[in-house]
Formats: C-alpha cells, structure tokens, sequence
C-alpha cells in the first residue's frame, strides 16, 4: 500500500506524466470561444491513443470519456457534451492515461479568451497553492503538511478549498493510498517516503466550499454555483524537495511539442 516505487516504476510513471502533460498542451491549443467540450475530448483520447496509451478515465467506474471536462462552477468530474465555450468562461481540464501498466494523471484550468481579473487570480492562486503543495510534499514530512500548505496560501488570499475531494497516491492503479487532502493540520496524515509517488490536486472555490453532486452522480459543483478552479501534478517525494513527474511546461513554454 505505502510500499515506494522502484526506479523502474518511476520512469514508467514519468512517461506517463509526460504524456498526459502533452496531452494537456494539445487540449489548451484548440480551447477557445465556440469550441464544444466534446471536441477538447475528441482532441485528446485521439492524441493518447496515437502514442500507444489508453485513456484511463473512459470506462473508469462507468465514466464515459477520455477527459474530465468542467466548466466554469463544475469543480470537477464534468462530462463533455455539446455546450459551446464562450468567452470569459474558464474550462478545467483533468486527464489520466494508461502506459505499459502505470498512470498518469493531471489537470489544468484554462481561461475561454479574456476572463476577468478575479477569475484570472483564482486560477493563479490554485495553481500557486499547488507549488506550494509541492514544496511541502518532501520525505519524512506528513500529508497533512502538503494539506496546510495548500489550504493557508489559498485561503490566505480570499478563497476556500473544497474538502470532499483530495489527491492520491499512484502507480498501477490510478487511486493509490495515501489520499492527499488539500487542507489539514502540520505534522498530522501519513508519512512521506521517498519513492512515494503521489497527485496533488488542490480544488480551490471563488466563493464558499460547499459542493454538490450532480443528478448524474458525477459532476461536482459548487453550492453558490460561483467559479472553481482544479490544477493537479504528479510527483515522486525525494529527500528535499519533490521531483515533478507531469510538467505544466508544455502548455505555458513556447516551442514545439513533441513526444
Ligand atoms: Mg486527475
Ligand atoms: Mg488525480
């Protein structure tokens, strides 16, 4: 269960972290006012499967595609479907692939066009309150380490942070232990060793953390149905500092994509 990964199963999880990063930068080139999810979605298991993986989300517990696609105040697990994205709204993009046996896993929230300032800063809060997950997320501290380190930067600037939903352990299977809760105390969860390989995956709200689950027990959305935002890496713990497994590198740097 907390077993450490070997050397080998970590390079087997870092091909898969740089596939679905890659698969994220090909999403984000096409994200746009008067795209549908459907086509982001289409996008994506094409770019997967053309590399000899397999979308590990289509199927997984009956869910029924490739990505998870979730719009504006869906926090999470949103289907895609032929909604039209429109200027101003933001799109958070979570995808998993499967590779010679391991997982990969990560998402990201991509603006529509121009989305307005406040928008602008929950997605840069809930992508900074990641790193500093990440900082926190070293051998020999706790998962609630990662949790307080995530929760006190996002909360510190004016958001709240979802609590029904955390990250995870990875490796075979895609949901490992130990779960990786986006807020909690300091030297309270399970211990980090190094060789655990671990998603974190801060789930940050505009408004209140209340959520509910939608009619078709998937999508997650927000109770005051303002903006939620969902940023998530995988990485190996090391003694001192964690070495990131996914990278946001191909969607944010210029340059070519390649794989
Ligand atoms: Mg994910
Ligand atoms: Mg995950």
């Amino acid at each position: 269960m907390l077993r450490p990964k070997t050397e080998e199963e970590i390079e087997l999880l870092k091909i898969n972290g740089e596939l679905v990063s890659k698969t994220l930068a090909e999403v984000g080139k096409v994200v746009a006012p008067g795209v549908t999810t459907f086509e982001l979605d289409r996008v994506a298991e094409t770019f997967i499967r053309d590399h000899g993986a397999v979308p590990s989300f289509k199927g997984f517990e009956g869910f029924p595609s490739a990505l998870c696609l979730s719009v504006n105040d869906v926090v999470v697990h949103g289907f895609p479907s032929d909604y039209i994205l429109k200027e101003g709204d933001i799109v958070s993009v979570d995808c998993g692939t499967l590779y010679k046996g391991y997982n990969g896993d990560s998402a990201y929230t991509f603006p529509v066009g121009e989305v307005d300032p406040e928008t602008r800063r929950l997605l840069d809060v809930t992508k900074a309150s990641l790193y500093k997950g990440i900082e926190a997320a070293v051998a020999g501290a706790r998962t609630g380490d990662i949790g307080h380190a995530v929760q006190s930067y996002a909360e510190g600037a004016g958001f709240s942070v979802v609590r029904e939903l955390e990250g995870h352990g990875i490796g075979k299977e895609m949901h490992e232990n130990p779960g990786i809760p986006n807020y909690g105390r300091q030297g309270h969860g399970a211990r980090l060793i190094p060789g655990m390989t671990i998603c974190i995956e801060p789930m940050i709200c505009a408004g209140g953390r209340g959520v509910y689950l939608a009619r078709n027990g998937w999508a997650v959305h927000t109770a005051d149905h303002r903006n939620s935002a969902h940023y998530e890496l995988t990485v190996v713990v090391r003694k001192g500092k964690a070495e990131q497994l996914s990278t946001f590198d191909y969607i944010e740097k210029d340059g070519t994509i390649k794989f």
